[in-house]
């Protein structure tokens, strides 16, 4: 799985890849510019792993290294960079939706986003919508998840 990326069959990134991509494009649009050790420091992980990543995601056309500029994403590489951005975004808007703290949506967005098809985030993103657009239906679905309502424990 690790080794998609530097197959040329494959045309996705691999998972990890795709938080380097995106980590890169964040840093680039806040900063201007990504570097080895700002990458290492915010994806937690050794120098050595971004040198190697960052070789891999270079053979494969997503960045490059230049002069003074330092990392730049190319063409490709920021077309990736955004949509994996864009997904990250939608699975924000929808999990926000549902007053789960701030923590928990970031740590499960992080364990689904490279899992979930196209398709599957298209769905989300309509579903958010929906509810944005339909708040009294988003309060009609809250108060029915909120566990067993008085009513139906006074029963028993
Ligand atoms: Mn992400």
């Amino acid at each position: 799985m690790f080794n998609r990326l530097g197959m040329t069959t494959h045309a996705t990134p691999s998972q990890s890849a795709e938080d380097y991509l995106e980590r890169i494009h964040e840093l680039i649009e806040e900063k201007g510019y990504a570097r080895v050790v700002d990458i290492a420091s915010s994806l937690k992980v050794k120098q050595a792993s971004v040198t190697s990543m960052v070789q891999k995601l270079g053979e494969a056309g997503y960045l490059k290294y230049e002069k003074y500029r330092g990392l730049i994403l190319t063409h490709k590489g920021r077309e990736v960079a955004r949509k994996i951005q864009k997904r990250h975004e939608t699975l924000s808007r929808f999990f926000s939706l549902f007053g789960l703290d701030a923590e928990t949506q970031r740590r499960d967005i992080a364990g689904i986003e490279h899992h979930l098809s196209p398709d599957t985030v298209e769905i989300l993103a309509d579903l958010a919508r929906f509810f944005e657009e339909h708040p009294e239906t988003l309060r009609l679905f809250q108060q029915f998840g909120r566990g067993p309502t008085p009513s139906r424990s006074g029963q028993t």
